[in-house]
């Protein structure tokens, strides 16, 4: 089992320091009556601490390869099931997991739709999740700065965003070309609807373009885009980078 050969397209970085991960899980704040979605269990190296809370987990994995490293765990604990199939292409309803805790070392290429996925989903509590360092920075970013975007509203939206703990490159083998970092969600309330996220989008789309022109260009009245820019005491030049995610839901209302 040692010369297993890493997919790099598969984000196969794997983690092996038990300090880490078990300061992992005690992030997310498991506990033996929760249901754990683990998406991308590798060698099972965060699968085994999850388990051994007590909690119901199941763990997604995509490389049948993993099998002889994931069978025998599965074994050893009741309490986990290990599905051996594209997340992307699972529908988490038919698990029965109808309140679910998020933890997982994501594969980074599916990082931005599994996240979104799980703020999206309305029995998520909450997300515990290790992605590049830049995107976990992109996420917990306050409104003006550069790192502000899609990313940080929608997150913002749900809960208020934390960066548990930054994670050099050299903890994970093979080692990635950047640093990561653990970001964990407590889900309070799901405000992203289907308008909130279109004007969102739509705001960010043309980041030198002013909000208005950038909510016109998305077919939005633009007297309507003016008024509600007005009525929320905002500059008719401001961007929409300017907006914390309160001042988007109000927004958005208002449209
Ligand atoms: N949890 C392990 C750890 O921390 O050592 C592995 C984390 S590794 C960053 C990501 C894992 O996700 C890999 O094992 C990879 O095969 C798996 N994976 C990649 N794409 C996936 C997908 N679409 N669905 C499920 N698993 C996937």
């Amino acid at each position: 089992m040692d010369a297993f050969r890493h997919s790099h397209s598969l984000g196969q970085n794997f983690l092996t320091d038990r300090n880490l991960l078990s300061a992992i899980v005690a992030d997310a704040g498991v506990a033996p009556t929760d249901t754990v979605i683990e998406v991308g269990a590798g060698q099972g190296a965060l699968t085994r601490p999850l388990a051994e809370t007590g909690a119901r987990v199941i763990a997604f994995e995509i490389d049948k390869r993993l099998e002889d490293y994931l069978r025998p765990l599965e074994a050893q604990f009741p309490n986990l099931t290990v599905v051996f199939a594209d997340f992307m292409k699972c529908d988490l309803a038919e698990f029965g997991a109808d309140k679910f805790k998020a933890v997982a070392n994501l594969p980074y290429y599916i990082t931005t739709p599994v996240l979104f996925g799980f703020l999206e989903q309305s029995g998520c509590e909450s997300v515990t999740v290790m992605v590049q360092k830049e995107v976990a920075e992109r996420i917990v970013a306050p409104a003006g700065g550069k790192d502000y975007g899609v990313l940080s509203v929608s997150a913002q939206l749900v809960g208020k965003p934390r960066i548990t703990r930054t994670v050099g490159r050299q903890m994970f083998t093979p080692p990635p070309n950047v640093d990561s970092a653990v970001v964990h969600i407590d889900v309070e309330q799901n405000r992203v609807d289907e308008q909130v996220a279109k004007v969102v989008r739509a705001a960010f789309a043309m980041r030198r373009k002013t909000l208005v022109n950038c909510l016109s260009s998305a077919g939005y009245d633009k007297t309507r885009i003016n008024a509600a820019v007005a009525s929320l005491g905002l500059d008719a030049s401001v961007r929409g980078e300017k907006l914390t995610p309160d001042q988007f839901i109000r927004l958005s209302g208002l449209l």
